[in-house]
């Protein structure tokens, strides 16, 4: 079974709360710990962009359970790859929560300082999030 990594994007449907992203971290952090899917969730209450790694039949089951998730919608995969090395070993999911994700990091990634998910590509979205996992650590 191959070690892959699924980058994708949505955007948070209108009457999303709090309490939401409250309840999928609890239950991300449940069932990735269950399937040894590691990863990291990003969000600034409109959009999200979130990566899995994992085995390709847990990371597939898994997106496929968000698919059907009624709170985001506009899906879109940015990046799918067979991988060698995870990015996020020690995290059954990370969350960086913020409505002002870091100019700087936005400008590195993509052609403005606006965190959207949608203008990176593959290789942007999986560099822009390593980015934020490092700037969470510090
Ligand atoms: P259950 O234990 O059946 O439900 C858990 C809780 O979520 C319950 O309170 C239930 O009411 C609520 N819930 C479940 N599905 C929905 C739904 N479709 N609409 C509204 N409320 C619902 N799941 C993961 O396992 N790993 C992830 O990394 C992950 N990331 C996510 C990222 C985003 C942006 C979103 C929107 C969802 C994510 N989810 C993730 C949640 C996923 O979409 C499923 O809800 C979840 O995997 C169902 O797991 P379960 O059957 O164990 O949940």
């Amino acid at each position: 079974m191959y070690l892959v990594r699924l980058i994708y994007a949505s955007r948070a449907k209108k009457d999303f709360d709090s309490k939401d992203i409250e309840e999928i971290m609890a239950t991300s952090i449940k069932n990735n710990d269950r399937d040894d899917i590691t990863g990291l969730l990003c969000f600034n209450h409109r959009v999200f962009l979130q990566c899995l790694e994992g085995s390709r039949e847990k990371v597939n089951q898994t997106y496929t359970r968000i698919c059907n998730d009624k709170r985001h919608e506009d899906m879109v995969i940015l990046n799918y790859s067979e991988i060698y090395q995870r990015d996020y070993p020690d995290w059954s999911m990370g969350l960086h929560l913020d409505n002002k994700i870091r100019r700087e990091i936005n400008l590195e990634y993509s052609m403005n300082s606006i965190f959207d998910p949608f203008s990176f590509n593959g290789e942007s979205a999986r560099l822009f999030l390593k980015a934020i996992k490092e700037f969470i650590k510090k």
